[in-house]
């Protein structure tokens, strides 16, 4: 008897041996994509709807993801929630740089994209003159659906993302890099740009 015709017979009871077989990229991405955990850092009107897409009725546990993190040594996402203004810009830089690698950024409304209403010299024109963007999420504010579409946008990107994909090819991020010379001194550094 087939093993075709033993499932049709006898269900899983007529699978002898269970095994999945996959690349451990697919894995990895996989896995990074459902385990993406936020850093806190509402600024505005914007935060209290990413609030709520956290609160039970949207619950983005769904997506693993229902921790926001205070320490942004263990946040993976920053979604900048509002306006950005010029005094918040290096401090919103400093806490992007301490976010370890691999990790992304999600504009949240029109403030944080482009300045929104507040063409002033107060507040930043966009955050990505500060971070680099991966997702940007249209609205004032956006709605909590808005935001999950914006962030399942970005489970997609990460799924279909080099794995290895480096942000000093595009000039951003921490740009943390390892240095080394051999043989006549043999040394390895740890080095910034
Ligand atoms: S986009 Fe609208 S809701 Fe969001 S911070 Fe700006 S004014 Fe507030």
């Amino acid at each position: 008897m087939s093993a075709v015709q033993k499932i049709i017979d006898d269900g899983l009871g007529g699978i002898e041996h269970n095994f999945v077989t996959a690349r451990v990229e697919d894995l990895v991405k996989w896995a990074r994509s459902r385990s993406s955990w936020g850093a806190s850092f509402g600024l505005a009107c914007c935060a209290i709807e990413m609030m709520g897409t956290g609160a039970s009725h949207y619950d983005i546990s769904r997506f693993g993801m229902e921790v926001f993190r205070a320490s942004p040594r263990q946040a993976d996402i920053m979604i900048v929630a509002g306006r950005v203004s010029q005094k918040m810009a290096p401090v919103l830089r400093q806490v992007y740089d301490q976010m370890m690698e691999p990790k992304w950024v999600i504009s949240m409304g029109v403030c944080a994209s482009s300045g929104g209403m507040f063409n002033n010299y107060a507040i930043v024109q966009g955050v990505d003159q500060i971070v680099p963007v991966d997702v940007y999420a249209p609205g004032c504010p956006p709605t909590p659906e808005t935001l999950i579409h914006a962030i399942e946008t970005l489970h997609q990107l990460i799924e279909d993302g080099e794995i290895m994909r480096r942000r000093a090819a595009t000039g951003a991020g921490a740009q943390v890099e390892l240095s080394a010379t051999l043989p006549s001194s043999v040394s390895v550094g740890l080095g910034t740009k």
